[in-house]
């Protein structure tokens, strides 16, 4: 139903668009059109002109045959006639010697144009037919000559040149109507536009009728449908995508009430003990039918929908399930969650943690919350935020600058507020040792952490070669799949064990980091040299 709305409305719209540039182009051919009659009409001045402005003032055999010649190869002519100083037609192509005299208001007429042309329009007695005549005549010789010329042919003229537009026509001779062409008896009328010869008493009038219009919109119904297919086409993929979104939306809601999210947990290693410093938590989500499904998607959904809050809650409550199972093996590690923007412009953030902080004494010790700032904050949110900010640090929790480097994660944010951890994203990481411009821009950051009192972590280390340049740069505390993808917390006890180093991490590694271990003084996140 909808695309035929939209296939009406678009065959409406490109006629509306279209209906214009359609009067114009009417325009322009009207013009075109009486510029070839005018045409035709001086061609045919020019043949007479050697009759005329000749010496042969008789109507001799010769002049008569020559005559005869010229109606022949003149088109639409049926007669030429010659006729004297005064104005009496004294030779005819069809009868020989005549005589006839022109009348006084022809006479005046041919000699007061600028041209010293005209046309008559008469109704021949005899055959009570329309004849059409043209005259012209040579101001030198005192003499001129008319042809006679099939009325339709200026019709059929015009026919031709309006051929593109199909409105209808009327021509007239000094005031009278040659005929009316495609104006069918009581018409209804849109439009008329008259153009006048300024050479010869000729007006054409253009019609434009209700039929024109029709027939106009059938002409251009292909750009009308073209259009209509295209957005036809966008609008099913528009809903399409729509649909797809909200259900996955729909899904996102029942997976929240169906426990089909949970949380994994990512080691970040200190490299110098081989021991977990931390643990990032990750949010998953495991769909029935479609898998796993990367927070990188729903997580934004989850802000659309105005979700975040409770995905929060499932990260906050299975963090404390952990510390609770782990509560004599955790020592001074700690868990970082990751806080989207929108809970903290959207929601209380502060409040919320406030209140679990409340609930759990020494959880504030234990979280480290990782913001990423995706967009650039407007000044606004930029002051709002940093009100949540001073709140959680009032709480005794710690910051950190997720992804630091990609996107709006950058100077500004760390310019704006101070924040205790700088986690270096992936994207550095990741042409380690291949783009030779990487090792000073880390070095850029490691110093500029060190400056303003800030934990480094660096994320992504997927080779060995990563983690010891980095290593090398005085960064200690590293997470990536190098030493462990995301697990559940069930997996993670081999992670508490002090003395876990062999254990966990491969020989390889080990003996990688044990060639580039430095003796560092830097104090870490919870004081083991971060
Ligand atoms: P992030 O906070 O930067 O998390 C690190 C991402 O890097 C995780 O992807 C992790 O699995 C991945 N990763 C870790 N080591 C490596 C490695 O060596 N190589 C590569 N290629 N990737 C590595 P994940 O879990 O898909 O999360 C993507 C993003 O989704 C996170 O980026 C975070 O911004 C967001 N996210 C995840 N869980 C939560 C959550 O509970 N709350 C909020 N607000 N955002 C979350
Ligand atoms: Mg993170
Ligand atoms: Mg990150």
């Amino acid at each position: 139903m909808r695309i035929l709305l939209i296939f009406t409305v678009s065959i409406l719209a490109t006629s509306l668009a279209l209906w214009p540039w359609w009067q114009n182009s009417m325009q322009h051919s009207g013009r075109e059109a009486l510029l070839s009659l005018e045409a035709f009409i001086e061609r045919n001045a020019q043949q007479l002109k050697p009759f005329i402005q000749g010496k042969q003032t008789d109507c001799s055999g010769p002049v008569v045959t020559s005559l005869r010649r010229a109606v022949f190869s003149f088109p639409y002519v049926k007669e030429i006639g010659l006729y004297n100083e005064q104005f009496r037609v004294y030779c005819a192509s069809n009868d020989g010697p005549v005589s006839i005299r022109l009348s006084p208001m022809l006479r005046t007429r041919l000699l007061t144009a600028d041209n010293h042309q005209t046309l008559s329009l008469t109704r021949a007695k005899i055959s009570d037919t329309r004849a059409l005549f043209f005259y012209v005549y040579d101001p030198l010789s005192g003499r001129g000559a008319n042809v006679l010329l099939q009325p339709e042919s200026l019709n059929q003229l015009v026919g031709e040149a309006l051929d593109d537009v199909g409105a209808g026509f009327q021509l007239e001779v000094i005031g009278r109507p040659v005929r009316t062409h495609g104006l069918p008896e009581g018409a209804a009328l849109v439009s008329q536009y008259r153009f006048e010869s300024q050479r010869y008493p000729l007006v054409l009038t253009l019609y434009q009728t209700l039929g024109c219009q029709f027939s106009f919109i059938v002409n251009y119904l292909w750009v009308g449908l073209l259009l209509g297919s295209f957005l036809s086409l966008l609008y099913v993929y528009r809903r399409h995508q729509l649909l797809r979104c909200n259900s996955l939306a729909q899904s996102l809601l029942q997976a929240i009430s169906n426990g089909e999210l949970y949380v994994c947990y990512q080691p970040i290693i200190n490299v110098r003990t081989g021991q977990a410093e931390g643990f990032e938590a990750l949010l998953r989500w495991q769909h029935p039918e479609q898998g796993d499904i990367s927070p990188t998607i729903f997580i934004p959904l989850a802000e659309q929908l105005n979700l975040m809050v409770p995905l929060t809650e499932i990260v906050l409550d299975d963090v404390i399930r952990l510390l609770h199972r782990y509560r004599t093996s955790f020592g001074t590690r700690y868990i970082s969650i990751n806080i989207s923007r929108h809970h903290i412009l959207q929601h209380d953030l502060a409040a919320m943690m406030r209140q679990r902080c409340y609930d759990h004494p020494g959880l504030n010790h234990r979280l480290l919350l990782e913001l990423t700032e995706e967009y650039a904050f407007s000044e606004a949110e930029m002051l709002q935020a940093i009100n949540q900010f001073e709140r959680l640090h009032e709480c005794g929790l710690r910051l950190a600058v997720d992804d630091f480097g990609t996107g709006y994660a950058g100077l500004d944010f760390l310019r704006r507020y101070s924040f205790d951890v700088l986690k270096i994203d992936r994207t550095f990481v990741a042409g380690l040792g291949a783009e030779a411009a990487l090792q000073p821009l880390l070095e850029a950051m490691i110093q500029l952490a060190h400056q303003l009192d800030m934990s480094i972590i660096a994320e992504g280390i997927e080779l060995p070669h990563q983690a010891q340049m980095l290593h090398q740069m005085g960064i200690n505390c590293m997470q990536g799949f190098l030493f462990t993808e995301p697990v559940r917390a069930g997996q993670l006890k081999p992670w508490f064990n002090d003395t876990l180093g062999a254990d966990v991490l491969t020989d390889q590694v080990l003996s990688d980091m044990s060639k580039y271990a430095m003796s560092s003084d830097k104090q870490g996140i919870s004081g083991t040299g971060c």
